[in-house]
């Protein structure tokens, strides 16, 4: 139901936690984070409060300057911990958080099963996060050229936020009738259901349209590409709250 995500410079953890706070508000089940560091990607994840989520990485190393978190609002699956978000593929290598409902989810599970994935959560979500692997590691892709693939093949309802454990320079987001927001900081970047997760560190936001999706590197900065892989300019919005 909420997306956070940072890419950047500071330790991502408690900025994404503070995140999911400010996005509390929406309504959720369950909450979790996913950061990539020296040590590979660590996923933490419970149903129940963002207090919960916190008390739980209370006593984890969840250092690292990348890291995507969630709020879910159940639609497949029941709330609990399993089926929280992040959720990763079978390689324990790509990380996914999702707003929405992918439709086609039962047919593209099944045809995944035939190809040797084991799924691990009763989530539609799931499915999309082993569909980016699959294609990505078929191919031989950058993470941004996978998701694009993927939701491709897709339909329903999302905003998604991805990371890759091996390109931690790399955040990438996406959305079709579901709202997600990119920020632009100082050598930093967030992404949101809705700014207010980094109001306070940035104001400089483009609204992603539907069907685009955003790779957000370090060294390349934000770039927009539509499902066919057309690129778009980026409309930066510099918004005046008081
Ligand atoms: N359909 C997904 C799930 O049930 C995402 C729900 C949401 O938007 O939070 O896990």
């Amino acid at each position: 139901c909420g997306i956070v995500g940072y890419i950047g410079h500071r330790q991502a953890d408690e900025l994404i936690i503070k995140g999911l706070e400010r996005l509390e508000y929406r309504g959720y089940d369950s909450a979790g984070l996913a950061i990539i560091n020296q040590d590979g990607l660590a996923i933490h994840k419970k149903a129940g409060k963002v207090k919960a989520l916190r008390k739980l990485l209370s006593t984890e190393d969840t250092s690292g300057t990348i890291g995507i978190g969630h709020t879910r609002w159940a639609t497949h699956g029941e709330p609990n911990d399993r089926n929280a978000h992040p959720h990763t593929g079978g390689k324990n290598r790509l990380a996914l958080v999702h707003n929405g409902i992918i439709e086609n989810y039962a047919v593209l599970k099944s045809a995944l099963i035939a190809e040797g994935h084991h799924f691990t959560s009763d989530t539609d979500t799931e499915v999309l996060v082993h569909l980016i692997e699959e294609i990505q590691r078929e191919g031989d892709l950058a993470l941004d050229e996978a998701v694009r693939l993927a939701l491709n093949r897709v339909e329903g309802a999302y905003a998604i936020a991805v990371i890759d454990r091996e390109n931690p320079t790399m955040l990438v987001g996406a959305r079709k009738a579901s709202p997600l927001v990119v920020g632009i900081g100082e050598g930093e970047f967030f992404i949101g259901s809705d700014a207010s997760p980094f109001l306070d560190s940035t104001k400089r936001v483009v609204y992603l349209d539907d069907n685009q999706i955003a790779s957000i590197s370090l060294e390349h900065g934000l770039q927009l590409r539509n499902k066919d892989n057309v690129t778009q300019p980026a409309f930066i919005q510099e918004l005046d709250l008081h």
